[in-house]
């Protein structure tokens, strides 16, 4: 019988690996609640319609990455209806603030959320099928202030934070404006125009996309149509007074909180309810899949699935990419337990569960060994999972007395009982 595995494009997360995620999203926790945002948890699924319309059928995501299925009628009070895994957050956070009436509050709701996302695209090194995102939205009636650029620069400032907070070194922080959906109708106008001579030189996606959807000839990475796209007409000569003055208060203010940023000319969403700021944050380390995180404005979404205008900016960002980056950073070795209790015969099992019971309710890490085991089998096994090691032996019971070794000063003391909790939290020096 063939062994069962894990579906294509999914994947188990183990320990360590597991302990380096709960720290990612302690940190973002941490850091959200400092910046005043609280959590929100949308279901996994949700109707098909608060896609296609939330996210947009012309996308790649809704036109053929999406997990949809017909889910039958239990009842005669139930309809058959098109349900979707969800493979993004933002529209859930959107529906669930107009079903609940959040505009009517006044406030700017400030969201963020942590949870598995769905999506059928080729499995590669930092793309999954099922892969988690950490994201995070300000939304609220224009008389909240939803529609300021000082909610934009606050959200990036605290995305800086957050990544340096990580422990994320060498980001680069891609900026840029496309607009109201006026501006983008003109621009999309001079695309065509300026595309029409050189089209037929280019890739066959691109010359599909000058048709349907020129904005997306921006997204091209094939190498022979870079020279034919940079070239190319940029929106930032195509945007509003608006918008210029938007964009410029984006930046004023994150030059005053210190964010380095890069003005990114191609970085562009081709849907209509997406306004003015976009950005990605992206890192060299991870190769083909570069980018950390990605967001904007949607100051048209609510209305595009039908709720009251309400002007928000949010990102999402990979958490697998996060610990991708901070495994290969090395920032993220594998933690050890503070201590390895190791009973000197099975006769001493019984007191290395009580001295490490004493040990964990002191808030210790204790990892217990195993009273059978030879020595030098407690010494390899204590090495590989604890910064120190406890014996416990006969002698040592009686006299109070136990002896510590710390694998990485390689000294070995002998610590009085009731000392031994203070003795073990010391961090290595
Ligand atoms: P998006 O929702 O497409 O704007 O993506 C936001 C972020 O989610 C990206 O910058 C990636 O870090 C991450 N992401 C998107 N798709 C995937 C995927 N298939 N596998 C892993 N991470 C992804």
């Amino acid at each position: 019988m063939a062994t069962l595995k894990a579906v294509r494009g999914t994947r188990d997360l183990l320990p360590p690996e597991t302990a380096l995620w709960n720290r990612i999203e302690a940190t973002a926790r941490a850091v959200f609640a400092r910046y005043n945002f609280g959590e929100i948890r949308t279901p996994v699924f949700e109707e098909t319609s608060l896609f296609a319309r939330g996210v947009g059928e012309e996308t790649d995501i809704v036109s053929k990455e999406m997990y949809t299925w017909e889910d039958r009628a239990r009842a005669a009070s139930e309809k058959t209806q098109s349900l979707t895994l969800r493979p993004e957050n933002t529209a859930g956070v959107v529906r669930a603030y107009i079903e609940h009436q959040l505009g009517e509050t006044g406030q700017l709701q400030k969201l963020y959320y942590i949870g598995p996302q769905f999506r059928r695209e080729r499995p590669q090194k930092g793309r999954y099928r099922q892969f988690y995102q950490i994201g995070a939205e300000v939304i609220g009636p224009p008389s909240a202030g939803s529609e300021s650029p000082l909610r934009d620069a606050e959200v990036l400032e605290m995305l800086a934070t957050l990544l340096d907070e990580l422990g994320i070194t060498g980001w680069t922080l891609e900026l840029n404006s496309v607009g109201s959906s006026a501006d983008r109708g003109r621009y999309n106008q001079a695309l065509r125009e300026a595309l029409a001579p050189v089209v037929s030189q280019m890739c066959p996606d691109c010359q599909r996309r000058a048709v349907t959807n020129p904005l997306r000839v921006l997204d091209c990475k094939v190498p022979e149509d870079q020279p034919i796209i940079d070239a190319l007409p940029r929106i930032a000569d195509h945007l509003d007074q608006e918008s210029e003055r938007h964009f410029a208060a984006v930046t004023a203010a994150l030059d005053a909180a210190y964010v380095p940023y890069r003005r990114n000319h191609r970085l562009v969403r081709g849907l209509d309810y997406y306004t003015r700021t976009t950005f990605e944050f992206t890192h060299g380390g991870l190769g083909a899949q570069n980018a950390l995180l990605g967001g904007g404005r949607y100051d048209g979404l609510s209305e595009a699935i039908g709720g009251p205008k309400a002007p928000g900016i949010g990102f999402a960002m990979g958490e697998d990419r996060l610990a991708l980056t901070l495994l290969a950073q090395e920032a993220a070795k594998a933690p050890l337990a503070d201590a390895y209790v190791a009973p000197l015969g099975e006769t001493m099992n019984a007191a290395a569960l009580q001295l490490a019971r004493e040990l964990r309710h002191l808030g210790l890490w204790v990892e217990l060994g195993e009273g059978s085991f030879r020595l030098k089998k407690s010494f390899e096994a204590a090495d590989k999972t604890a910064r120190q090691m406890v014996i416990l032996g006969e002698d040592e019971l009686q006299s109070g007395m136990l002896t510590v070794k710390n694998f990485s000063t390689g000294m070995q003391t002998k610590v009085p009982r009731a000392e031994l909790a203070g003795f073990l939290s010391q961090p290595d020096c």
